[in-house]
C-alpha cells in the first residue's frame, strides 16, 4: 500500500495536507503528531469520512530515538506498505527579538524543523531510493526566504530547510525522487491565531490570510505525477506578500 507520512498533521496545515493527499491520491495517511491525540483522531475521522484510510503515528520529530524505532516497527508490521510521500510539516515558533532569544528557544525551533526533517527523511529515504520513486515536501516559510524580525530562530530553521531541500534534490533526482519546499506566508491556523489579522492583512496584496487548504492543494500537486520534473524548488504561497 502506498502511504504518506505527514508530520504534525493533527492540526492546521498538516491536517489539511493529510486530508488532501488521501482524497487526491488515495494514499494511506500516517498522521504524525506530538501530543494532541484528540486532534489527531479528528484528522483520521475526516479522512475516513471522505472514504480514505489513516492511522495515528505519535512521535516527537526532533527525537531520533523515537522516530527511527517507530518507523522501523511500522515497516516491520506493514511489510507490503511504503512511504511514497513524506511531508515534513511539523514546526513551532518561539518569537522574540534576538537579544532575548534564549538558547532553549533557539534550539527547540531548530530541532523541530531541521532535526525533525533530518530524522523523518532518514527514516524513509533508503526505501525510496530502492523503489526509485518518491516525493519529499518540506514546509518552510516566507521567514526562511525573506528573514522576519522577531523570528531569527524560525528564519534560520526555515532557511536551513530550504538549503537542504536544494542539496538533497540534486543527490537523488536520478532515482526519480523529487524534493521541494513550500514557503507559506500568513496562513490561518493555531500558529497565527494570536496575530492581529485585520492589521497584518494590509501587508498582503491579496488582503487576507491564506487557508490551510490552499497550501494543501499545492502540496498535493507537488506529490502528483504531474510534478515529476519539479525538484529543488521553493514555491511561495503568500498572497503576493513576497516573491
Ligand atoms: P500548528 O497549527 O501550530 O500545528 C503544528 C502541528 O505540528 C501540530 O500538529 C503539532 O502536533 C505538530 N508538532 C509540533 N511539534 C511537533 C513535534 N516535535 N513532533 C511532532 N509534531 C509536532 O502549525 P501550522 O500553522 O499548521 O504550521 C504547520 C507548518 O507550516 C509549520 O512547519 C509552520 O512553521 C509552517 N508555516 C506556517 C505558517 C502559518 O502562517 N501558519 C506560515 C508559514 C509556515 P500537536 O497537535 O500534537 O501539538
Amino acid at each position: 500500500m502506498k502511504c504518506a507520512l505527514v508530520t504534525g498533521s493533527s492540526r492546521g496545515i498538516g491536517r489539511a495536507i493529510a486530508i488532501q493527499l488521501a482524497k487526491d491520491h488515495g494514499l494511506h495517511i500516517l498522521i504524525n503528531f506530538s501530543s494532541n491525540v484528540d486532534a489527531a483522531n479528528e484528522t483520521k475521522r475526516i479522512i475516513e469520512e471522505n472514504g480514505g484510510t489513516a492511522e495515528l503515528m505519535q512521535f516527537n520529530v526532533e527525537d531520533s530515538s523515537a522516530v527511527a524505532p517507530a518507523m522501523e516497527k511500522w515497516q516491520n508490521d506493514n511489510p507490503d506498505s511504503h512511504v511514497e510521500v513524506l511531508v515534513n510539516n511539523a514546526g513551532i515558533t518561539r518569537d522574540n527579538l534576538f537579544p532575548w532569544v534564549t538558547e532553549d528557544d533557539w534550539d527547540s525551533v531548530m530541532n523541530v524543523s531541521v532535526k525533525g526533517m533530518y530524522n523523518c527523511t532518514q527514516a524513509i529515504i533508503k526505501k525510496m531510493l530502492r523503489n526509485r520513486s518518491g516525493r519529499i515536501i518540506n514546509i518552510a516559510s516566507l521567514s526562511g526566504l525573506k528573514g522576519v524580525p522577531g523570528q531569527t530562530n524560525y528564519s534560520a530553521a526555515k532557511g536551513a530547510m530550504i538549503a537542504s531541500t536544494k542539496a538533497l534534490s540534486q543527490e537523488i533526482a536520478k532515482r526519480k525522487i523529487t524534493v521541494n519546499a513550500v514557503a507559506p506566508g500568513f496562513i490561518a491556523s493555531d500558529m497565527t491565531s494570536d496575530l492581529n489579522e485585520d492589521e497584518l492583512k494590509r501587508m498582503v496584496p491579496a488582503n487576507r490570510f491564506g487557508l490551510p487548504e490552499e497550501v494543501a492543494n499545492l502540496v498535493s500537486f507537488l506529490a502528483s505525477d504531474k510534478a515529476a520534473y519539479i525538484t529543488g524548488e521553493v514555491i511561495n504561497i503568500n498572497g503576493g506578500i513576497y516573491a
